[in-house]
């Protein structure tokens, strides 16, 4: 299309008779070679543009970095419509695409055309307005997503935020319990009030409350650091991790009346991995299934090989985790609070640990529960023979 008259018409659909001709008769007809700048945003203007030929686009810069494609143009299509208006600054740069050809009306000249032909001012006011409706709904919409990003952002924030201040409340609480115990303890024997025959126990007893703490602690360092440190693999016994750690567990185990029943199915096969790390997998569910065991209850720990893997199961007659929990509680931090009687202490590492030192020995970790009847935890380990 490159019949001025065909082309301020399809701008301008009406336009006809003396008020094209005399709109024909101020436009001048202008080439650009590609990546011209015809208008820059926030600079004065008072000419209005038809493309004739080729194709422009239009941008706006949004921020120091980014600059945002609004529209691209072809024949038929206007723009530099507010010098038409008012005297605004530009409110967006276009550039030629391609070599264009352009129409050029100057404000002046558009001013007098219109004051000639009410009716040329009718058409062009309606696509004028027609624009900037356009450009405000767009602006609109923009908006409204650019709200709910930020409303999402918000939320996501706020989560953290309460998980941050959640796990600091329940991290204070883990520490001071067995602090305040080892505490009293030591202030006891200190003073000298504790009979003598009950300074050992009560050493015995401060000693146990540190090494809470101190577990706690390597915990949370552990987690933290182990994205940039490597697991030292070397060749393992899963069986004499899993009867050192019962063995630690015994005395625990008579305390809660437990019983932790080890099956080894034969033959067994060492694996490749890092002792230190899976011991503290290993604890980590051990642990959860003495603390959500019932008195009385039995946790059964199984060892086989099946094809190309290990699998460590352990499982227990507790109190199970819901179906919707099962997701959230290898992610970190991440606690289920139960109602009831009965007070579970714990900040929400252990699996979480477990689950990397899993992954990185490249294996899987996962869970199989029925509220109030128990829960499986399986390890699957690739063996290495
Ligand atoms: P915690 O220190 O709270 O035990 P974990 O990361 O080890 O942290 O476990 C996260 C949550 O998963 C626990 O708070 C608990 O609700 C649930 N959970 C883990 N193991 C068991 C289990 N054997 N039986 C029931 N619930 C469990």
């Amino acid at each position: 299309m490159d019949n001025i008259a065909d082309v301020l018409q399809k701008a301008f659909p009406g336009l006809e008779g003396d008020g094209l001709d005399d709109l024909m008769a101020v436009a001048h007809k202008r080439f650009y070679p590609p990546d011209t700048v015809i208008v820059h945003e926030e600079e004065a203007g008072h000419t209005f543009f038809v493309v004739l030929k080729g194709q422009v686009e239009v941008s706006k810069q949004i921020d120091g970095q980014t600059r945002r494609v609004l529209q691209r143009h072809g024949p038929g299509e206007f723009f530099g419509e507010m010098a038409l208006i008012e005297e605004l600054p530009r409110v967006a740069t276009v550039q030629t695409l391609t070599p264009s050809t352009l129409l050029e009306i100057h404000k002046d000249d558009f001013d007098t055309a219109l004051a000639r032909h009410p009716t040329l001012a009718l058409t062009v006011m309606r696509k004028v307005t027609q624009r900037l409706r356009w450009a405000d709904q767009t602006a609109i919409a923009e908006l409204r997503q650019q709200n709910e990003k930020l409303a999402r952002a918000y939320h996501k924030l706020a989560e953290q935020e309460r998980l941050r201040s959640e796990f600091l409340t329940t991290i204070a609480h883990e520490l001071r319990t067995p602090l305040t115990a080892a505490d009293g303890y030591l202030s006891l024997i200190a003073s000298g009030k504790l009979p003598a025959d009950q300074v050992q126990e009560g050493v015995g007893r401060a000693a146990r409350s540190v090494k809470r703490v101190v577990k706690l602690v390597n915990d949370i360092l552990f987690l933290q650091e182990m994205d940039l440190i490597l697991p030292e693999f070397q060749p393992v016994s899963l069986r004499e991790l899993i009867s050192q750690a019962v063995a630690d567990r015994s005395q625990q185990a008579i305390d809660a009346n437990l019983s932790l029943r080890v099956q080894v199915e034969e033959p067994l096969p060492e694996i490749r991995g890092d002792p230190e790390w899976l011991r503290r997998a290993i604890d980590a569910l051990l642990d959860n299934a003495i603390k959500f065991s019932p008195n009385g209850g039995e946790i059964s720990i199984r060892i086989a090989r099946r094809s190309e893997q290990i699998r460590l199961s352990i499982s227990d007659q507790g109190v199970g985790i819901p179906t919707d929990q099962m997701d959230r509680v290898f992610a970190r931090f991440q606690r289920i609070e139960r109602a009831g009687p009965h007070l579970f202490g714990g900040v929400g590492l252990g699996l979480p640990v477990a689950r990397q030192v899993v992954e990185q020995h490249g294996g899987t970790i996962e869970v199989h529960s029925v509220e109030g009847q128990g829960s499986t935890f399986v390890l699957s380990l690739p063996a290495t023979d």
